[in-house]
């Protein structure tokens, strides 16, 4: 659906994207990570022909951006970091404009109607969007993205500034498009990339360093494996603890045992390291089949995304492995969990709850579950 060949960008002296290759195929969330600066926005823009390429090759949906551009970018809907929205117009008539402004041929009241209610608009379609929150003005900049249905989605940090509870919706807004479209993400939050796409490439001062999903992209950043399998073993006393590990030992792929401490009453943890090509885990299971064994527990102890992230931006994986000496994520403006994503909602939720709550008011639509949240929120202030 897009491909990408050894696209490059010069600003003056600095090379913002250089030489970058990839493709997405057909419905596919490929989320586009990398610390600020990175070059993510810059190849957003050339991808959705924004702004032109220094050199390199872009195709959406088999058409050049370049030689083509106007029936590429049919073929793409964009939500720009900073959506693009006439502030002075209702809903309806910006999205009226929108769907003008394409062309687009598909019935228009229900075309609107549908990508309104998708994106859970209908009931502000009249206001006007400078008086619109955040969150609803991100959900307004979807809807535009969506007129006239391209199969591409391009999306630019789709959550920045948005409170918890409408990144969450964002999110599954996003999961729900990705059935029917080719979407790419950008984010700089890690757990976001995570939860929402298929593939990652991870994007450093403008080259690749990483593509493929987060365990692909961890196993070609170690040499091995890591696990620990519980397993019961024939006698469960202390006897059985050789046995198996010398018998885990012979297996294919396995390089190290390591017997652990006694977790349940003669029952061991084995700490397991394999070549990165086999996959230990049937073989195992085999064993212990073989010999009346019982796994209890088997648990991969593979790289996180947060560990790869910092692995591939800094070459530092020992320091975020060890607890006393995490290094200054501030650098990257990561958002690393939830207790982050904490701190973003007390300002962004002062601004908009008088308005959220208004929107409440007027529209009973609202499910109980969500009314429920809004009055804790207010209970915790
Ligand atoms: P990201 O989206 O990953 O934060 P950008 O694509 O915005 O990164 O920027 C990549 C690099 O290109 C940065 O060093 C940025 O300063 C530089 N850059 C981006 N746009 C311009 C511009 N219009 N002029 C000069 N430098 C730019």
């Amino acid at each position: 659906m897009i491909e990408v060949r050894n696209l490059c960008k010069r600003y003056g002296d600095k090379n913002a994207v250089n030489d970058i290759s990839f493709s997405v195929g057909k419905g596919e969330i490929l989320g586009f990570l990398g610390p600020n600066g990175a070059g993510k926005s810059t190849t957003m823009n050339m991808l959705t022909g924004y702004i032109s390429s220094t050199s390199g090759h872009i195709s959406i949906n088999g058409v050049d951006i370049l030689e083509n551009p106007i029936e590429a970018k049919a073929n793409i809907g964009y939500l720009p970091e900073i959506p693009p929205l006439y502030v002075d117009m209702t809903v309806d008539a910006y999205l009226n404009f929108m769907y003008d402004l394409k062309k687009c041929k598909l019935t228009r009241k229900a075309h609107l109607k549908e990508i309104c209610d998708l994106c859970k608009i209908s009931h502000v379609r009249e206001r006007l969007i400078r008086n619109l929150s955040k969150g609803y003005k991100q959900r307004v900049g979807l809807a535009q993205a969506l007129i006239n249905n391209p199969p591409v989605l391009i999306l630019d940090e789709p959550t920045v500034g948005l409170d918890p509870s409408q990144i969450i919706e964002i999110r599954s807004l996003i999961k729900k498009l990705g059935k029917n479209h080719t979407v790419i993400l950008s984010s700089h939050i890690l757990p976001e990339i995570q939860a929402v796409c298929d593939r990652i490439i991870i994007i450093n001062k403008g080259v690749i360093a990483a593509d493929g999903t987060a365990a692909e992209i961890a196993n070609k950043l170690t040499n091995e494996h890591k696990m620990t399998v519980r397993i019961e073993g024939t006698t469960r006393t202390t006897e059985d603890k050789p046995v198996v590990a010398e018998a885990l030992r012979a297996i294919d792929g396995i390089k190290y045992v390591r017997a652990d401490m006694e977790r349940e009453k003669g029952i061991y943890d084995y700490d397991i390291e394999s070549d990165d090509e086999v996959d230990v885990r049937r073989a195992i299971n085999n064993l212990c089949r073989e010999k009346g064994w019982n796994i209890l527990m088997l648990q991969l102890s593979d790289m996180t995304l947060e560990d790869i992230f910092m692995k591939i931006t800094t070459g530092d994986i020992t320091a975020i492995k060890s607890d006393e000496k995490k290094p200054d994520l501030s650098e990257y403006d990561m958002s690393f969990g939830s207790d982050n994503v904490a701190e973003e909602k007390t300002p962004a939720e002062a601004e908009e709850s008088p308005e959220e709550a208004a929107e409440a008011e007027k529209k009973k639509e609202d499910s109980p579950k969500k009314k429920d949240k809004k009055s804790k929120k207010g209970g915790n202030k």
